[in-house]
């Protein structure tokens, strides 16, 4: 439902749980978190309303980290509890991956990858993304690439957004039939579902087009098709108040 991805110098923690605080005008059953921490991914998700996992997070306090992405989920495949919360992590806790949307395939999907030996932690759809990006970037690919490649095989409408915990520079994101824009900060970027959640950092924001992939990094931004090519993009200032 509610989608936030951060790299850059502030503590991600606090702007990816601001950002989601700014979509909860839109629903939610669920809200979660991971960060990048010294090569590992610290998660935090919990069913109920913001306010359960900021108490998660004021228990156990993540280490600090510049680099994250949080979700309120709307649940469409899983009931509302902690394990179906999102992010969803790997096996191998590697990647970890947020999603809007349903993933009409995934069930095709889930049986290859239980026959592949992969063991899954939650009833969701969106599951299968975290075992399938495990699989790319186990296989020596970077995580944009694996994003790529794991979009040509995915049906449905979706916004996903995914970090690596071995790659602590990007948070990459990608998009099909589902709304995600970038925001353009000074050393910062940002990735949300909505404008709404990083306008109080920036309001240069560009929109992604359909079936595109972005990497976000500290200083730059590259956005292509599904097949790798460079994607033309539409770059706006948010005049409006949000
Ligand atoms: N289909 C996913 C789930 O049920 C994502 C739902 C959403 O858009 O929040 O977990």
């Amino acid at each position: 439902c509610g989608i936030v991805g951060y790299v850059g110098g502030k503590q991600a923690q606090q702007v990816v749980v601001d950002g989601l605080a700014r979509l909860e005008y839109r629903g939610y059953d669920s809200a979660g978190l991971a960060l990048v921490v010294d090569g590992k991914l610290a998660t935090a998700k919990k069913a109920g309303k913001l306010v359960n996992l900021r108490k998660a997070l004021e228990e156990e306090p993540p280490p600090a980290s510049t680099i994250g992405l949080g979700h309120t989920r709307w649940a469409t495949h899983g009931v509302p509890n902690d394990p179906n919360a999102h992010p969803h992590v790997d096996c191998g806790g590697r990647v970890a991956v947020i999603h809007n949307g349903i993933i009409e395939n995934f069930a095709a999907l889930k049986a290859d990858l239980l026959e592949g030996g992969h063991v899954f932690g939650s009833d969701t759809d969106t599951e299968v993304v975290a075992h399938l990006l495990e699989d790319e970037v186990g296989a020596g690919r970077d995580l944009p690439e694996a994003m790529r490649r794991v979009c040509r095989r995915l049906e449905g409408a979706y916004t996903l957004v995914a970090v690596d915990a071995q790659d602590p520079d990007v948070v990459v994101g990608a998009r099909r039939n589902s709304p995600l824009v970038v925001g353009r900060g000074d050393g910062e970027n940002f990735l949300a579902s909505d404008v709404a959640a990083f306008i109080e950092h920036t309001r240069d924001a560009i929109e992604l087009g359909q079936d595109q992939v972005v990497e976000l990094r500290r200083d730059g931004v590259t956005v292509t098709d599904y097949e790798g090519r460079p994607a033309e993009v539409h770059e706006y200032h948010v005049d409006w108040d949000v």
